[in-house]
Formats: structure tokens, C-alpha cells, sequence
């Protein structure tokens, strides 16, 4: 058996809307986000306001695209764009029903981080629903490998969630190694991952400013790292590029819709690896649901390792 579903707290929604507005770093497009509490068994939902309906796209893995340096979500016609660092703020602080309207395609990029999401988030403040949120334990190790990178789900220590992500570069770059982990509560994403910044070399910022992208894009409004450091801006967090990469493997795993209790170790993932990890903990999920049905249905209805876990 890998993992069962602990059905152990209950679902949150937020208790007032609360909006945030800015503009995409791709797109360079102004957006107004206003997010709306939500009954329970919602999930997170995107109304895309600026189109007619069907303008609707759950936040699920089984409409994520495939796309580089960014997590986007398609369902027909409704598209959007990096939507990780909202789903990261969302799951880190436990909010599992929201409908969030959204006027254009791409989140805004505020300052490449999730602090400005999850301070609104945290502002709105969160109510418990009568229903519970499913929660999976892992019990055996699962590796997902992409290239040489992997993804490795194991089990808890002390019933945690803990998320851990290893940072190296083949090619000689500026940035170092190094090694961010943390298990993962609302309060300490605040204080310790939710203002890590989205990073890229200034090698990589020229390529993509010749292609004629991100024009707008300033050194302020996230890292861009040459040489000395970032340039015209400074670290907030000497590991920060570790501790951004673990902000999007949380917001990337997150749509798989299910909380897990264990540890996800990443080495080198990105937004590709994360997706499906995410693919996995739902099936992983779903088996664990049948299996689970199957023994509901007999006499026994207690699943003795959950208890164990936490
Ligand atoms: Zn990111």
C-alpha cells in the first residue's frame, strides 16, 4: 500500500473576499482578482469575468498545460497563466473552497513572490466548513523522475508535511547550491516562503527580452541574478531561490487537490516534474479512496495507519 486518505480536518473557506490586482509578468497585462468564499466540496475555482460563459476552469491537475516557467490551466476556451504562486498561498493557508474572478488571462506577478496573495488571504481570514478535507498519508516512498531531476514522496516523521527543495545547476551560473526545507504550517509559509521571489539569471533575462517578451518586466519586479548577486535588488533570504522553488513545488501540488501528510523532496524539479507529481498523489489518492470504499462496505470501517500517522 503507498498511502491512504485521512479525512482528519475540516474544510476552510475565507470569510470575506478579498481582492489583489497587479500585472503579468508575460502577458504584461493590468488584472483585478477578487477571491470569494465558497460552500464546501467547491475546490478552487477560476471565473475568467472578461469572457462569456463557459468561462469557467477548476484549479486541477486534469487542466493544467503544459507549459515552461510557469504553471497555466486551459478548459476550451478559458486559459490561464501562472496561477502557482496563488495556489501556493491557497494551500499553504489551507483554503480549500474559493471562486476567484478574474478580468484576463494571467495572474498578476506582484514582486515575483506569493506574499501579497497571502497577505489578502490572511487578512480575509478563514471560517470552518462542515465537511472534511481529504488528506492522504503516504506510506511507502514514490520517486518520479524527470531527466535528472526527481520528485521523492515518503512518509511523515512525526505526522508532517514537509516539503524540501534541492537547488544545483549543471552549467556554471551565479546562483549556488543550496538546500531549502520546512514543514509546512500557514504560519511559518508566511514567515519563511511566501516572500521568496521568482529568479532568473541575467543571462536568462536578456533571452527572453530579445524574444520581445516582459518588456515591462523591471530588475525590482523580481530577481535577476548576475555575477555580484542580484542586480539592482537584493536578497531577502540568503537561500531565496531555494525557498521560491519550494513555494512553486507547494502551489504546483497543490492542484492535485488533496493534502498530504509526508515529505516531498524535490531535486532540480520545475513546473513539468511538479504536474506530475501532482497527476500521482491524485491517483494515489483515488486508489487509496477505492480501496478504502471497498473496506467501508465490510464490517471493519477503521483504517488503523491513519491513526498511526498522526
Ligand atoms: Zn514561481
Amino acid at each position: 500500500m503507498e498511502a491512504s486518505v485521512n479525512p482528519s480536518r475540516n474544510q476552510h473557506t475565507l470569510a470575506v473576499s478579498c481582492e489583489v490586482h497587479g500585472r503579468g509578468y508575460w502577458t504584461g497585462k493590468n488584472v483585478s482578482v477578487a477571491i470569494h468564499p465558497a460552500s464546501p466540496d467547491t475546490g478552487i475555482r477560476f471565473l475568467r469575468t472578461d469572457l462569456e460563459e463557459p468561462n469557467e476552469c477548476k484549479a486541477s491537475v486534469e487542466f493544467r498545460e503544459e507549459a515552461s516557467l510557469r504553471t497555466n490551466l486551459i478548459n476550451g476556451n478559458v486559459h490561464l497563466q501562472m496561477v502557482e504562486h496563488l495556489m501556493s498561498a491557497l494551500s499553504a493557508l489551507e483554503i480549500d473552497n474559493c471562486l476567484i474572478e478574474i478580468d484576463g488571462e494571467e495572474l498578476p506577478a506582484l514582486d515575483g513572490s506569493s506574499l501579497g496573495y497571502a497577505q489578502a488571504l490572511s487578512e480575509a481570514g478563514l471560517i470552518i466548513q462542515a465537511a472534511e478535507k481529504r488528506r492522504l498519508v503516504v506510506q511507502e516512498n514514490v520517486r518520479i523522475e524527470r531527466g535528472s531531476s526527481w520528485v521523492q514522496l515518503s512518509p511523515a516523521l512525526h505526522g508532517e508535511t514537509y516539503f524540501e527543495y534541492r537547488l544545483s545547476f549543471d552549467n556554471p551560473t551565479p546562483i549556488d547550491s543550496q538546500t531549502f526545507g520546512i514543514n509546512l504550517t500557514p504560519d511559518r509559509f508566511l514567515r519563511e516562503v511566501a516572500s521568496a521571489r521568482t529568479f532568473v539569471t541575467a543571462e536568462q533575462a536578456a533571452q527572453i527580452r530579445a524574444q520581445g517578451i516582459a518588456g515591462h518586466v523591471t530588475n525590482q519586479d523580481l530577481l535577476v541574478i548576475g555575477e555580484d548577486g542580484p542586480i539592482e535588488n537584493s536578497y531577502r533570504f540568503s537561500d531565496e531561490c531555494a525557498r521560491h522553488k519550494t513555494l512553486d513545488l507547494i502551489g504546483d501540488l497543490a492542484l492535485s487537490g488533496v493534502e498530504f501528510i509526508g515529505r516531498a523532496i524535490s531535486y532540480r524539479g520545475g513546473h513539468i516534474l511538479n504536474g506530475q507529481v501532482a497527476e500521482k498523489l491524485c491517483e494515489m489518492a483515488c486508489q487509496q479512496q477505492a480501496g478504502s470504499s471497498e473496506r467501508d462496505s465490510g464490517t471493519h470501517q477503521d483504517v488503523p495507519n491513519l491513526r498511526k500517522a498522526m
